[in-house]
């Protein structure tokens, strides 16, 4: 587990567009920690900024106490899973899986352990040998959740990873989630434009606007006792 600390973060694309003006945010040791708001707020940049696939125009991040600002994503002790999943469609899933621990050089023994603990965990033993074409939806995106499980890591982050699937997918991938951050011992930052989806997974919302945050608090809390308007109308009115 690792707590993420964002200190006076400022992200300007190509010296002009300011797309988060300062930002301080401070994401619980392993808490499940959702990010919310409206397309085009800002979650996406704020993921990959702690990923490090984005630099900090200004200001610093920590992880699990470390600061990382300039690190490599390699040195972050995180793990992406994307919307789009991003498998290799040559590869098996099992390759799939193995993937990074190989380019990482671990041990071979140690890296079947690991696909096959991985397999077991999502409920891809039956499948290991199929190429991500032979998969569904769901099957691909259990893939790359399994791909970030090997790896280990003190903070999942997680960008949309269930909104190309369809609603009743949804609904059970979104229990498979809960259940792995109950097994886990795992931070997990989780990218969503979906109410229904921060409001039953998070432990804690965070509701981002134009850059900035809203409001911070337990589903609960942003629901009885919304700050501003924008919050009110983003957590308090069902779709
Ligand atoms: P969200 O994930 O909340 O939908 P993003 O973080 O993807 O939002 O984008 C936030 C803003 O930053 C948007 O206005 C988007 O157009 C802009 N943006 C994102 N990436 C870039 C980039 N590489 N260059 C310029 N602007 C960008
Ligand atoms: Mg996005």
């Amino acid at each position: 587990m690792a707590e993420v600390t964002l200190v006076d973060i400022e992200k300007t694309f190509r010296g002009k567009t300011t797309v988060i003006p300062n930002l301080n945010l401070h994401i619980e040791d392993g808490s499940f920690t959702v990010l919310v708001g409206p397309s085009g707020c800002g979650k996406s940049t704020l993921l990959r900024m702690i990923a490090g696939l984005e630099t900090v125009t200004r200001g610093a991040i920590s992880i699990g106490g470390q600061d990382v600002t300039i690190a490599e994503p390699s040195d972050r002790n995180i793990a992406m899973v994307f919307q789009s999943y991003a498998l290799y469609p040559h590869m098996t899933v099992a390759r799939n899986i193995d993937f990074g621990m190989r380019l990482a050089k671990v041990p071979a023994e140690e890296r079947r352990a690991k696909v096959a603990e991985a397999a077991r965990l999502l409920n891809l033993e039956e499948l290991l040998e199929r190429k991500p074409a032979e998969l569904s939806g769901g099957q691909r995106q259990r893939v790359a959740i399994g791909r970030a499980i090997v790896r280990n890591p003190g903070v999942f982050l997680f960008d949309e990873p269930l909104s190309n699937l369809d609603a009743a997918l949804r609904n059970r991938m979104r229990v498979e989630l809960a259940e792995l951050h109950q097994r886990l011992d795992a931070t997990m930052v989780y990218v969503t434009h979906d109410q229904v989806e921060a409001m039953t997974l998070a432990d804690c919302i965070v509701v981002m606007n134009a850059g900035r945050i809203e409001q911070i608090g337990t589903p609960m809390a942003l629901y009885q006792r919304p700050e501003t308007l924008f919050v009110a109308g983003f957590i308090g009115s069902p779709r």
